[in-house]
């Protein structure tokens, strides 16, 4: 971060949104970079975590909400559990990408976010992932239909993919967990 940043505000609505919505206090961010120093995927970001937090803290939302990082993010943790704050900020990271779906704006990443979009609606309609679901709501999106077509007919020839979900009985609570969710992330 430049020497020349202004002093920081010490409050701002994205920076309120983005606390409400993670229930993280990232006020207590030092920029000490041991989240990024220990992020394994920090190469493919183009802004690092601890300059995420620090955009955030500056109200930068557009910039925040249309990166390219949150959706590189592998939610691996590391950074959480190496932060001298106890700030989680891979809590924070899926919050992000959370705010970036209902933001309307144009994602810094193209196929990532319709992946993470098809991957929760697959958990969400049958309860437990259905790979071949998944695959065919996300082809649909992305309309890329021989990308990876070898591969997942080897997976498919070694019963890697099933043609039906397999059957669950918890599927009833999942969609309650859902619905509890989207009740609460709208209030
Ligand atoms: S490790 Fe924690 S305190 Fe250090 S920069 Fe990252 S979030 Fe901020
Ligand atoms: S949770 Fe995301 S930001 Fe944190 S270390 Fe893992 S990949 Fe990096």
């Amino acid at each position: 971060m430049s020497m020349n940043e202004p002093a920081m505000p010490l409050k701002n609505s994205f920076l309120e949104e983005v606390i409400k919505e993670s229930k993280v206090d990232i006020r207590a961010c030092y920029q000490c970079q041991k989240c990024s120093a220990g992020c394994p995927v920090v190469s493919a970001m183009d802004i690092l975590p601890n300059q995420v937090i620090r955009q955030i803290q500056y109200g930068r939302r557009e910039k925040v909400l249309t990166s390219g990082s949150i959706w590189i993010c592998a939610s691996c943790h590391t950074c959480s559990v190496r932060c001298p704050n106890d700030i989680d900020f891979a809590k924070v990271m899926d919050s992000l990408r959370h705010l970036a779906l209902h933001s309307g704006m144009n994602a810094g990443e193209k196929e990532i976010p319709v992946f993470h979009k098809a991957f929760l609606d697959s958990i969400k309609s049958a309860g437990r992932i259905h790979e071949l679901s998944l695959i065919l709501r996300f082809k649909l999106k992305t309309r890329n239909f021989l990308k990876d077509a070898g591969l997942g007919w080897q997976m498919f020839r070694r019963g890697k993919i099933k043609v039906l979900p397999q059957s669950f009985t918890g599927g009833k609570e999942v969609k309650e967990i859902f619905n509890a969710y989207e009740k609460g992330a709208t209030r």
